[in-house]
């Protein structure tokens, strides 16, 4: 019997009951002959509680030491699940990134894995353990500094386990039964997704719907690892991420053809920073974005008005995650002499809604459809941007919900009986 993955989020681990229920799924799992391998999140909302301590004692805390801080909250985790499985007669061993062998760069708070070294995972399997790993961390390879992945890390750490250990499958295990067209909090009639491709859980995941973390589904991609995205609360099949919906995964009864939308997704953690009055040269935009790339600031949507005649001068906006807002504009106030620009302004009151699907490809006029419900659920639009299977648009940050909703109806995606059951989780 081969090595099962699996995944826990904080909604799973909410409180002690709540881990005694995970771990007696986890020694199932053993009983029935597998050797099991859990990727652990912090328990419930810790991981967003440990922000705020640490914004009450400092405004711009350092990177290091928040790293420090976030990773204490997997390990809280890990130890108790451990515990609880001992508790069945069954052994299990828990392991920090580091120690089960989780290599990253050293960029804190946003660190990418670039190797897995998993010696002492197979010595523990070997010894007949099962491993309970603290997700979302890693140790650096060049300063020996523990790390964080970035919020939601923890998926990526067990598809990362389950290339690294050659598993058939990774299993992710939330508190809602699969992918959803559209969050279930949002939106009730929400459908679940009996499989979706690599390709548009990237967009989706890209665009904020945190079912799963971006870089888990990439390196899914990469390996070729199945992911199966399920709930911690029922034992219904969820969700399966695949390279191709039609020839892998389960098969259905009926092979329909793909749907034209994936699905609906939303974001309300990003800001918009606009530079205003830029003199109208070659190479001014690019000071502005070299500064902002070396302050580590991944960027989103990027618009440059025309310039106006009279005054040679344009704007510039662009987004970014809200966490990187004050490091960017600390960045773009060093160079403001060297560039000219007039000033900066920040807008942290907005929200983004994708419509995201492969039939985008083959089917004229999705825009037209997407503005039109946007049109007539009254909201306005801020920023466009698109791919070849996405249009994303900026909106206020209070119109995010209504945007959804209007947008799900539109493109026919309402289930006729309500299927969506959020079991857990704040949804914080
Ligand atoms: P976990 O604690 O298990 O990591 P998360 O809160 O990170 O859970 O992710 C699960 C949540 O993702 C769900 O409760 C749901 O509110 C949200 N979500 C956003 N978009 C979707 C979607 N398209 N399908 C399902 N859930 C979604
Ligand atoms: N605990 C971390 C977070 O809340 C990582 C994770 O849950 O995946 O973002
Ligand atoms: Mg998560």
């Amino acid at each position: 019997m081969g090595i099962v993955v699996q995944k826990y989020g904080g909604s799973s681990l909410a409180d002690a009951d709540a881990i005694k229920r995970v771990a007696r799924r986890i020694v199932d799992i053993k009983k029935a002959g597998h050797d099991v391998v859990v990727a652990v999140s912090a328990m419930g909302d810790t991981t967003d509680d440990l922000v705020d301590l640490a914004n009450g004692v400092s405004p711009l805390p350092p990177a290091r030491e928040m790293d420090m801080l976030l990773t204490a909250g997997e390990r809280i985790s890990m130890a108790l699940v451990a515990m609880a499985i001992s508790d069945l007669g069954f052994t299990a061993r828990s392991f920090t990134g580091s120690q089960a062998g989780v290599i990253t760069d050293s960029v804190h708070g946003k660190a990418k894995i670039i190797d897995v070294t998993p010696g002492r995972i197979t010595q523990a399997i070997g010894e007949g353990h099962i491993v309970i790993v603290a997700g979302f961390q890693g140790v650096s390879a060049d300063t020996k500094e523990i790390t964080t992945l970035g919020r939601g890390g923890t998926d990526t750490t067990a598809v990362a386990l389950a290339a690294a250990l050659e598993a058939d499958v990774c299993e992710i295990y939330t508190d809602v039964d699969g992918v959803f067209t559209a969050d279930p909090r949002i939106v009730p009639t929400a459908r679940k997704l009996s499989k979706v491709s690599y390709e548009e859980m990237l967009e989706l995941a890209a665009c904020g719907a945190k079912i799963l973390h971006l870089r888990c589904v990439e390196y899914g991609r990469r390996y070729g690892i199945p992911i199966h995205v399920r709930s911690s609360f029922s034992q219904l099949e969820g969700t399966w991420v695949v390279s191709d919906p039609q020839t892998s995964g389960p098969s259905e009864e009926d092979t329909m053809e793909q749907p034209i939308i994936a699905g609906v997704a939303h974001d309300r953690s990003e800001a918009k920073i606009t530079v205003v009055g830029v003199p109208d040269k070659v190479g001014e935009a690019a000071r502005i974005f070299e500064a902002l790339a070396e302050a580590q600031i991944n960027l989103d949507m990027i618009v440059q008005n025309v310039s106006a005649a009279a005054t040679s001068l344009t704007d510039i906006s662009f987004t970014l995650p809200r966490t990187d807002g004050q490091v960017a504009m600390t960045a773009l106030a060093r160079i403001q002499a060297e560039v000219g620009y007039d000033k900066l302004l920040y807008d942290d009151k907005i929200g983004k809604v994708s419509l995201i699907g492969a039939g985008m490809r083959s089917h004229p006029g999705i825009t037209s459809k997407f503005f039109a419900a946007l049109a007539s659920a009254g909201v306005n639009i801020g920023m466009i941007s698109t791919s070849e299977i996405r249009i994303s648009v900026v909106v206020d940050e209070s119109s995010v919900d209504d945007a959804v909703r209007a947008t799900h109806s539109a493109f026919d995606l309402d289930a006729d009986e309500v299927e969506a059951v959020v079991y857990g989780g704040t949804g914080r």
